[in-house]
């Protein structure tokens, strides 16, 4: 679900003219609406109201401060994977006491911080994590709060590089050995066990794959209630969104056999509150594509329309290093026009092409013989459902600034993150005396 729509020809998002709003803050930026995180920040809490749950945003989607702070203030809490993430928690005024610390390479340094600010829990990897957070503690003289990731091996049916629930990837305690390591950590005396987790990747758009995984954890997790003092079953993120309208239509690929059968915040409460209701324990999610992508966009300007020799390309300003995902991923992105104007009498009514960025890289590419409607230099695109792993993984390849982020909330908006200088983007670089001198 998402608010960017035409009014008559034009795009906007929420009540804000798009044109208007790249005149003002200029191309490539991204766009976020705010109502649009509301409303999936609701939708999620009422298919989860017959639980005691807790919204822990995975902030790595989208850590823009406004951002944190809107979660902060629809109550959430946050899943947060570094050092950095902590201190932006913090900027942004949102609780570290009711947030839990993620991720597999935890360093001395983050473990501390994350012990001085009071982090409801830390979500453990391993053995050698355990040992190390108990050693930290010891030294502050605290007991560190800890969950284990458990890995439940089930198959999340997604991209590779985003499944992270099967045996053979990094992440988690292999299901067979958590006992153990749960054992392992009752006898570290710095650690205080009060959760079990578990996270089995991103952009899932079928219920099974969680159905499965919290049916395999629920027995394990009812054994290790028996045995250690629980307070929560983080069952993480990974609620996947639309990016292919074509889908949403019920038309086309990967999705067939499910029809219309779209995971929806509905659905995804309907399967999985009947299986977690009588564990009695506070249940957390994590989802972080799911508040954030639908809700932004990345608007980019056409800066040539170069016809190859077998190809017609669409040359935009924003490129890869703004929005990675299609070159990372070969991740699938919406185009649209910004002016949807009607097609001139004799002209084509589509063009297929290539859409690109000006990056000297041959993967800088945002769409392969897309079809869409003719455009000429100068108009403007909006790549849909950017919001969310589009900004956090932008950098400054080709030394392009880092884009402008813009928070829509009806008719206004607020520039969230000013477009970086070339001051900025140098700003830590030196050239040592004996070069200058030379
Ligand atoms: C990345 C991540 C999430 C969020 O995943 P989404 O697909 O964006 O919902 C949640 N929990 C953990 C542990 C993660 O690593």
């Amino acid at each position: 679900m998402h608010t960017f729509s035409y009014h008559d020809t034009h795009l906007y998002c929420e009540s804000t003219s798009l044109a208007k709003l790249a005149e003002d803050v200029g191309t490539p930026c991204y766009v976020y609406s705010e109502d649009t995180i509301r409303r999936n920040f609701q939708q999620l809490t009422e298919a989860l109201s017959g639980l005691d749950h807790r919204i822990c945003y995975a902030m790595k989607a989208n850590s823009n401060l406004a951002i944190l702070r809107l979660m902060h203030n629809l109550g959430g809490a946050f899943d947060l994977v570094s050092g950095g993430e902590i201190e932006r928690v913090l900027a942004a005024g949102g609780s570290i006491e009711k947030s839990v610390f993620a991720g597999v390479g935890k360093t001395d340094s983050e473990i501390s911080l994350a012990l001085e600010h009071g982090i409801y829990s830390f979500h453990v990897e391993s053995e050698p994590e355990l040992e190390r957070i108990n050693r930290i503690a010891g030294e502050r003289g605290v007991k560190a709060p800890v969950a284990l990731r458990i890995n439940p091996d089930v198959d999340a049916q997604t991209h590779a590089k985003i499944t992270t629930g099967k045996s053979d990837n990094k992440f988690g305690i292999p299901y067979d050995h958590a006992l153990d390591a749960y054992a392992y950590a009752r006898d570290l005396p710095n650690l205080k066990i009060i959760g079990v987790q578990m996270h089995i990747g991103s952009q899932i758009t079928k219920i099974d794959p969680f159905v499965a995984a919290v049916k395999r954890m629920r027995p394990m997790v009812q054994k290790l209630k028996e045995k250690h003092a629980l307070e929560y079953f983080s069952i993480g993120g990974g609620i996947g969104i639309i990016y292919d309208p074509a889908l949403e239509s019920g038309a086309a690929s990967w999705w067939e056999d499910e029809g219309a059968d779209l995971l929806t915040p509905r659905r995804y409460g309907e399967a999985l509150v009947p299986l977690l209701k009588d564990l009695g324990l506070a249940i957390f999610i994590e989802p972080g594509r799911f508040m954030t992508g639908n809700a932004g966009a990345l608007l980019t300007r056409v800066e040539y329309v170069k016809t190859g020799k077998a190809k017609k390309f669409v040359i935009v300003d924003a490129a890869m290093n703004d929005l990675a995902r299609p070159s990372m991923y070969d991740a699938y992105h919406q185009i649209v026009p910004v002016e949807n104007t009607p097609e001139e009498d004799n002209g084509p009514s589509s063009i297929t092409a290539d859409g690109v960025g000006p990056v000297c890289e041959s993967g800088d590419c945002f769409a392969k013989a897309r079809e869409m409607k003719p455009v000429k230099e100068g108009d403007l695109l909006a790549i849909l459902s950017a919001g969310a792993y589009g900004f956090v993984m932008a950098g400054r390849y080709n030394t392009r600034a880092l884009p402008a982020e813009v928070l829509v909330s009806g008719k206004n908006f607020s520039v969230i993150n000013n477009r970086e200088t070339f001051a900025q983007i140098i700003a830590n670089e030196n050239i040592p005396e004996y070069l200058r001198s030379s």
